[in-house]
């Protein structure tokens, strides 16, 4: 059964960047299952898995535009410290929830300073080129509730 719209595929990936560090990974018995053509994962590595079938192993070089998008400086911004709870420890890398233009955006902490402190609302992964090595182990076709909710169930899916 061949990879396509509509079906349920299940792999096991490796993510590197540029300089061939590792940034993702399917853990051994965990492998990723995702709802084909659903958007599920990024475009670029949904087009370079269609028509593909278990045993399959392929790879993906990816860019921003098919992937996270690029970078928006405009989403870095400085805000004053004062502007966090009183006592909150507040340190680079740390993740939080903020109201964007667009409704929630999630924002890391990328430096703090004594007076200011520098946010980005960027995916962490957003200008960067993807290096994806795949294999794929199942292939099905989704559950009717699946099919409706656009995602998959169960392992390696959505637990509802
Ligand atoms: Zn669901």
């Amino acid at each position: 059964m061949e990879i396509m719209d509509g079906r349920v595929a299940t792999i096991h990936y490796t993510l590197t960047d540029d300089d061939g560090i590792v940034i993702d990974k399917s853990s051994p018995e965990a492998p990723l299952s995702y709802l084909h053509g659903a958007g599920n994962i990024v475009p670029g590595l949904e087009n370079a898995l269609t028509g593909k079938k278990v045993g399959d192993t392929l790879t993906a070089d990816v860019t921003p535009e098919l992937a996270y998008g690029p970078r928006h400086e405009q989403l870095v911004q400085q805000v004053a410290r004062s502007a966090f709870p009183e006592g909150a420890d507040i340190t680079p890398g740390m993740q939080f929830e903020a109201h964007g233009e667009h409704g929630p955006l999630v924002v890391m902490v990328t430096e703090v300073g004594d007076e200011q402190v520098t946010i980005d609302g960027n995916h962490p992964l957003a200008g960067r080129n993807l290096h994806f090595a795949v294999e794929v182990v199942e292939v099905r076709e989704p559950t009717e509730d699946e099919a409706n909710h656009g995602h998959v169930h169960g392992p390696g899916g959505a637990h509802h």
